[in-house]
């Protein structure tokens, strides 16, 4: 028998693994170092770039720094500036290095992060992360939690809990028996939920249409006399879906209405906190999360307001049981360390990333302070981008800033619903395309709106005053070519 031969590089000296590594160092340093001297906008399109990737499957491989090389040459061109300072779109964190940095070692390490069993550090690290996040946001400290992608899946591992907790009560155990002939459980969500809480509803075979949606005020906050009335007497298996945060306006549900009143019911209350529910971790904005530590699940993001690198988010549940009953992936091959707590048995997926790593290096590294303190900072640039816009004539700041959103009109009260659009719609392209921030549009309450989200870590004031500058210039550039 002759020796297999590697058909390809696969294996690296130590000299070349340091290079490799070294090269990544340096390029990811370049890139971060460029953004002020960036357009805000990719300077390649989508179709530009499947022409960039196009190329027959390589038959024959390369080295990996070769490899790596050309994939850092080719994307570049097409990244979107999410890390920069003056990114305002969606909402969206910006990576800090610290996280950066720690997410490599995550992956250096290959830590597939299922059971404490097999990786004691990934688990132990991501335990007590979820101790300190616990604290930091001051929630109920015998909650259970589990590191997921982001809020998207941690809506659902919440709601799953939820779903297992009220069927148990009705004598139905859902995880055997699946959703057939279950009874039914009614769900009550604010009008102005986020789109992703809709997707873990119909994941979970609750139905994104047959939800109750309560009426909501001009902040997207729901009315406390719609609810009370749609709570009504009965006390049939409920879901309550509140928001910490709603992703246009940054408002909070009113908590002291909802949860004592959902409780009476015998209700799962469930909060998506994707970034809003980080106010709790400042002292200045905690009082509009105050009351919602009294729900029975919470769905947060570490990649917003905690700057971790993609992804990471958090499913809280207070009642640790029925979280595990959720969600526990057990095999006779899986081995189990007695009460250990084992990672997979909070989340979906059985192998994952080890994202204990980047949180634990986020909060060690930011402290209380420095995260209560990038909040509170973020909070107040908000203010003085809205300030900065409503100087001008006929920009108008929509909602009331009470934390770190801004949700713009553009034309003033005298046009019609649909010339304010227009004027709305070509004022965001004309930012875009002077790209020396970003920011993107979305409809608020039947109007074409500029949605600003001030999240990231590295922005200042300076850089607040050229992009409000900027979106005035855009808005005098569209207002122009209309008179
Ligand atoms: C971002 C966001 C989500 C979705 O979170 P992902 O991290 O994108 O999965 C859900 N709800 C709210 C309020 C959000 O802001």
């Amino acid at each position: 028998m002759t020796n297999p031969k590697p058909l390809s590089p696969i294996l690296l000296t130590s000299s070349e693994l340091k290079e490799l590594f070294d090269f990544v160092t340096e390029r990811s340093v370049l890139f971060r170092e460029s953004f002020n001297e960036r357009p805000y906008i990719p300077q390649k399109n989508y179709a530009e770039m499947r022409r960039i990737f196009s190329a027959p499957l390589p038959e024959k491989g390369c080295s990996p720094k070769q490899a790596v090389k050309e994939l850092a040459d080719m994307t570049e061109p097409g990244l979107a500036p999410m890390i920069g300072p003056r990114f305002f779109g969606w909402v969206i964190g910006a990576s800090h290095p610290a996280g950066v940095a720690a997410d490599w070692l995550t992956s250096a390490w290959g830590q597939n992060t299922a059971l404490s069993a097999a990786t004691p550090a990934a688990a132990a690290c991501e335990e007590e992360a979820a101790r300190w996040l616990l604290e930091l946001i001051d929630l109920p400290r015998e909650c259970s939690v589990g590191f997921t992608t982001g809020a998207t899946i941690a809506n659902f591992t919440a709601l799953a809990a939820a779903r297992s907790h009220m069927l148990r009560q009705q004598g139905w155990d859902v995880e055997a028996k699946g959703l057939f002939g279950a009874p039914e459980i009614r769900v009550l969500i604010g009008d102005e939920a986020h789109t992703t809480v809709y997707s873990a509803l119909n994941f979970l075979g609750l139905g994104s249409q047959r939800v109750i949606r309560v009426p909501t005020d001009s902040m997207g906050r729901m009315k406390p006399s719609d609810f009370r009335s749609l709570m009504g007497r009965e006390k049939k298996p409920t879901i309550v879906i509140a928001q910490a945060g709603q992703i246009n306006t940054g408002a909070f549900d009113p908590w002291d209405d909802i949860i004592p009143l959902a409780h009476e019911h015998g209700a799962w209350v469930h909060v998506d906190g994707a970034f809003g529910l980080w106010a709790r971790a400042c002292p200045e904005k905690a009082s509009l999360a105050q009351g919602c530590e009294r729900a029975d699940s919470w769905a947060v993001d570490g990649h917003k307001w905690l700057q971790t690198p993609y992804d990471c988010g958090f499913a809280i549940v207070r009642h640790a049981e029925a979280h595990r009953r959720a969600m526990t992936i057990a095999a006779s091959y899986l081995p189990t360390d007695g009460d250990n707590r084992d990672p997979s048995h909070y989340v979906p997926e059985l192998s994952r990333r080890a994202r204990g790593f980047a949180t634990w290096t986020m909060i060690r590294a930011l402290g209380r302070e420095g995260i209560a303190a990038m909040i509170l900072r973020d909070c107040k640039l908000t203010e003085l981008m809205a300030d900065l816009l409503s100087r001008e004539p006929g920009i108008t700041v929509v909602n009331d800033v009470v934390l770190n959103q801004a949700v713009v009109r553009f034309g003033g009260p005298s046009l019609s619903t649909e010339d304010g659009d227009l004027l709305t719609r070509q004022t965001i392209d004309r930012l875009q395309s002077q790209a020396l921030c970003f920011a993107g549009g979305g409809q608020w309450k039947g109007q074409w709106v500029m949605r600003l989200s001030m999240i990231g870590w590295a922005t200042t004031q300076q850089d607040i005053e050229i992009s409000a500058a900027a979106i005035i210039d855009a808005y005098r550039w569209a207002k122009s070519r209309k008179d």
